[in-house]
């Protein structure tokens, strides 16, 4: 990128001192400079969107002393590395694995993704992004999170480069402004949304980004059935004529209900009261009683339908949910309702990320 600083600021300047006098000449000027600061944005962009290409680091005073604290070891190592060539390779390696970290190696020092899982849960703070395992490499995916970084390196942990489909279960932004994190550097086959187009401009930002992608942009209905391997799902909700309008975007979330092999996942995404009551009282309600695992709507929110816990109790219940969160999500007294069902309830503010693996009476959660 260095090649295009100068051209692109030289042409920037002169087509500022340019525009008071003459504008067409500055308009041609910019032009031209479009063209070196395009490639630095790719540059940029590129280099953003490879493993390891940004690393958190904490903007406090702490995180100031840890910069000035590694800056100086890194200068007094330097100095000695200089002068042992073999030493000076071995810790440029150490550096390179370190910054990339290559899921099969990480996989053996982490013990996470543990091996053979089916479902998993990823740790996206206040929001929702779960994977479906899809054969080697691949995962559909259910929502993208609030925060591109932690759910493509949630991704990337599980080893997961091809999307065949991503389903964006509503349009609040704890659901769909990850979305460039789960694009970044995958092959996503086609996105698929609620039919409920609010907030308006979190929909068109769902439209802009599939549509620089390429990406066919799609919309679930109940009814609709799938399978891809040995994963299989049906969408249980929105209806493609709902009877009343769904009372916000929460209550039109897309429920999927997955099977893969034997074991059951209900999917509610933020589903409020009503819309599970009718899911209770709906012709699927058969095949929604005795679930293995439930995706707890709306973060454990307290507003639940009893109805729909007792028919589904599960036998695990995953909560996706942000540390210190002040909404007061989840709820007491929903956890006590799922205890009382029998379930065991995860939580990703204090277990992690969650990977459910075997099936039957071996259904396992693993912890990250
Ligand atoms: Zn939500």
């Amino acid at each position: 990128a260095e090649i295009a600083v100068a051209p692109a600021t030289v042409l920037g300047f002169a087509a500022l001192a340019c525009a008071p006098v003459a504008m067409p000449v500055a308009e041609v000027l910019a032009r031209c400079a479009r063209w070196p600061a395009a490639w630095i944005a790719w540059v940029a962009r590129t280099g953003a969107a490879l493993p390891g290409g940004g690393v958190d680091w904490p903007g406090d005073w702490t995180g100031a002393l840890l910069l000035a604290v590694v800056t100086a070891v890194l200068v007094l190592l330097g100095r000695r590395l200089l002068h042992r060539p073999w030493l000076c390779a071995a810790c440029g390696l150490l550096l390179l694995v370190a910054v990339v970290q290559p899921p099969p190696l990480a996989r053996v020092l982490t013990g996470w993704p543990p091996p053979g899982w089916r479902f998993a849960m990823c740790d996206v703070g206040q929001g929702d992004a779960t994977v479906l395992a899809a054969g080697p490499g691949a995962g559909v995916v259910v929502d993208a999170g609030p925060d591109s970084r932690r759910v493509d390196r949630c991704l990337r942990a599980l080893g997961v480069t091809r999307v065949p489909l991503l389903v964006l279960t509503h349009f609040h932004a704890d659901h769909v402004t990850g979305l460039p994190g789960v694009l970044r550097g995958r092959r996503v086959g086609e996105i698929e949304t609620t039919v409920y187009e609010e907030p308006p401009e979190q929909a068109a930002f769902v439209r802009r980004e599939a549509a620089r992608r390429g990406i066919p942009l799609t919309r679930a209905v109940a009814g609709e059935e799938r399978r891809t391997g040995a994963l299989a799902w049906q969408v249980l909700w929105p209806p493609a004529r709902p009877a009343v309008a769904p009372d916000g975007p929460n209550d039109a979330s897309v429920t999927l209900l997955v099977r893969s092999g034997s074991l059951s996942l209900l999917l509610l995404g933020d589903l409020e009261p009503p819309a599970q009551q009718q899911l209770a009282h709906s012709p699927d309600a058969a095949r929604l009683a005795r679930v293995d695992i439930l995706k707890v709507a709306h973060h454990g929110s307290a507003y639940q339908d009893p109805e729909l816990t007792r028919l589904v109790s599960p036998r695990a219940a995953l909560i996706s949910v942000g540390v210190g969160n002040t909404y007061g999500h989840p709820s007491p007294r929903t956890v006590a309702a799922l205890r009382a069902q029998g379930a065991t309830v995860l939580r990703t503010d204090r277990d992690g990320a969650l990977a459910v693996t075997g099936e039957g009476a071996g259904v396992r959660v693993v912890r990250d």
